[in-house]
């Protein structure tokens, strides 16, 4: 095999996983050597090495064999002995990862799949692969606050394991609210409390390649019975599976059967599983019928407790660094809801501020974000505004807009002209028009009676406000 070969197939794997996993974990794969079908690769990390077996090792074999190259398994070495990582602390992967039980040919020290031990008694197995936790996701990590309390209750019950009460329990909401967070804090949890217990993790995607690698290979029976025996099942994404019609069937009879037995299963999705487009009646009404609970987009006071503790964390890595008053609140009211987004401007921010020895103050805070900040300028639009007035005042939204002037209608119209005049860059005849046609003036003289009133009169200042919060969530 020429370095031709490995180039090639890194080309690949550049366009089956994406430019970012790309970046993080192919790129700094080494091919070493290649031995009796074994391709052994050099890692910066023992982690690393794990990573890359449990999830993209079905791949990288796969395009082997396409180019040709008859490789039967990975092998990973770390290159040199490298310093404890912060991951290196972490508790040791909760999951054994099982291979074929052919002799390993290559010497120490091996990290991946390859090096763990077949479990014994069983079925010469190399399909389940459960995907690695990550040691930050507990639920002593998780903030906790009004968008995310039930699913954290609920997330927390199933946690402490005993009698199986609602099955699945079903966690959806948007990205970066923390689905996958709660699931990793589940699993650790069981599996502290019972270390026997088999609680198996992964995404739907990775539920499909091992469920098309088994058809593949002729190994329906391994997979069936491998799913089956687990004691949790956990498949985070499962909108993944909608469209996928023989994947979703296999999920069906997985899902039938751990459920017949008593099982416990923790599902997640993006949107509440009615609404997932595709997907089968059948998948829907059952996963209908366990404990279904939605992750809110949060709100600034989550983002501001979820800024709060990071900033803890941080100070592990910088405890030099100050922070200035402001800064955080500032942060939590322009940075939109995804939390993934929140924390990675939060480590840029203490990256930058150690890298050129300053506080980190608004200025700071501006210039290193300023990318971020611009691409969370949400744009809320006249007609968001008119809806979400229409619907807390439980009128129609063409009587926002139409000429009536009952009471009754007026107010609410004044409150949404001025919330248009505060959260968009529309000008007042352009609010005008597009509130029936109506003057300038009239626009000018709703925001002003709203602007007096909200002085005055407790009950609207609090709608202002509530809508307010509801249109920047
Ligand atoms: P999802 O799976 O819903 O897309 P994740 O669980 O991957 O989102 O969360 C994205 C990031 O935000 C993770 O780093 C996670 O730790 C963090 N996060 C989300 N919600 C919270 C929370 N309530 N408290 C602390 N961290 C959170
Ligand atoms: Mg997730």
């Amino acid at each position: 095999m020429n370095e031709e070969t490995w180039d090639h197939v890194q080309q690949r794997l550049l366009g089956a996983v994406g430019q970012n996993n790309f970046k993080t974990w192919i790129e700094p794969l080494e091919l070493q050597a290649m031995d009796s079908g074994i391709a052994v690769f050099t890692v910066p990390t023992n982690f690393m090495g794990n990573y890359v077996g449990q999830n993209f090792s079905d791949l990288i074999l796969h395009e082997f064999n396409l180019a040709g190259e008859q490789v039967q398994r990975l092998a990973f070495k770390v290159a040199v002995k490298a310093p404890a990582s912060a991951l290196g602390d972490a508790p040791a992967p909760l999951f054994e990862v099982m291979q074929d039980d052919a002799p390993v040919a290559t010497a120490a020290p091996v990290t991946s799949a390859a090096s763990s031990a077949p479990a014994a008694g069983k079925e010469p197995l190399e399909t389940l692969q459960a995907a690695p936790l990550d040691p930050r996701f507990t639920f002593d990590s998780f903030v906790v606050g009004k968008p995310n309390e039930l699913a954290h209750a609920a997330a927390r019950r199933v946690a402490e394991g005993g009698p199986v009460t609602f099955n699945p329990l079903v966690l959806y909401g948007g990205v970066g609210l923390g689905k996958t967070h709660l699931m990793h804090a589940i699993a650790w949890e069981l599996t502290q409390s019972n270390p026997d217990l088999n609680v198996l993790y992964l995404s739907a995607e990775q539920f499909m390649y091992r469920f098309v690698q088994a058809l593949r290979e002729r190994k329906m029976m391994d997979f069936k019975h491998l799913f089956r025996s687990v004691d949790v099942l956990m498949v985070d994404d499962v909108q993944f599976i909608a469209g996928k019609d023989s994947t979703q069937e296999e999920f069906f009879h997985t899902f039938n059967a751990l459920v017949d037995q008593n099982k416990q299963i923790i599902i997640s999705a993006d949107r509440a599983p009615g609404e997932i487009k595709e997907l089968e009646e059948r998948v829907k009404s059952r996963l209908q019928c366990g404990l279904v609970v939605d992750l809110h987009p949060t709100d600034y006071e989550l983002r501001l407790g979820i800024l709060q503790t990071k900033v803890q964390h941080q100070r592990q890595t910088y405890p030099d660094l100050q922070i200035a008053d402001g800064v955080l609140e500032f942060l939590a009211h322009r940075i939109s809801t995804n939390v993934r987004v929140l924390e990675g401007a939060l480590t840029r921010l203490f990256a930058f501020a150690s890298l050129v020895g300053r506080e980190i103050d608004m200025e700071l805070t501006q210039d290193c974000l300023a990318d971020v900040l611009r691409a969370s300028e949400r744009k809320i639009t006249v007609e968001e505004i008119q809806r979400k007035v229409s619907e807390y005042y439980n009128i129609r939204m063409s009587d926002i807009i139409g000429p009536k002037r009952l009471r009754s209608y007026a107010r609410p119209r004044q409150v949404a002209m001025y919330l248009c005049k505060q959260l968009t860059s529309r000008s007042l005849p352009e609010i005008g028009r597009r509130f029936g046609g109506r003057d300038h003036t009239t626009v000018m003289h709703g925001v002003k009676r709203i602007e007096e009133l909200k002085s005055v009169d407790g009950q609207i200042a609090e709608d202002v406000e509530m809508l307010r919060r509801a249109l920047e969530a």
